[in-house]
């Protein structure tokens, strides 16, 4: 049968991506660790990109962060994505950086800096991991 042409672009996991993907299915936000330097990173990779070694674990963070970067679509490129929609690089909280998106807001109100914090989508068989402005909760 062919695939929809409508259907949502999802992730392609391999071996070295799929824990990342399993862990949003449970809610939860994973970066690699180096077990050598304590260094945090994404996307998962074989080695640790700054010393290289492959002695590597996965740590669970706290889904907060801001925006690095990002831009704004106004075009719509596939059918499950109508515009406007926003791209956005994530700077998490530990570190890490991850490609995602902004929901959760206009495209216009997104700055650069701003506070961010995880979200979980679930899409097709997949949950993905966007990010929505962090609001200051009352204590
Ligand atoms: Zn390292």
């Amino acid at each position: 049968m062919p695939a929809d042409p409508n259907a949502p672009p999802l992730p392609q996991p391999d071996a070295l991506t799929r824990p990342f993907w399993e862990a949003c299915r449970r809610r939860v936000l994973e970066v690699s660790a180096c077990q050598a330097c304590q260094h945090l990173f994404l996307p998962p990779g074989p080695r640790c990109p700054r010393c290289w070694s492959d002695r590597l674990a996965v740590r669970g963070v706290s889904g907060e962060g801001s925006v690095f970067s990002f831009g704004v679509y106004r075009r719509s490129y596939h059918p499950a994505l109508p515009e406007p929609y926003t791209v956005a690089l994530i700077q998490l909280r530990e570190g890490p950086r991850l490609i995602s998106n902004v929901v959760g807001c206009a495209p216009e109100e997104v700055r650069v800096g701003m506070p961010v914090r995880v979200r979980f989508d679930d899409v097709g068989e997949f949950t993905l991991p966007r990010f929505e402005p962090a609001r200051t909760e009352a204590r």
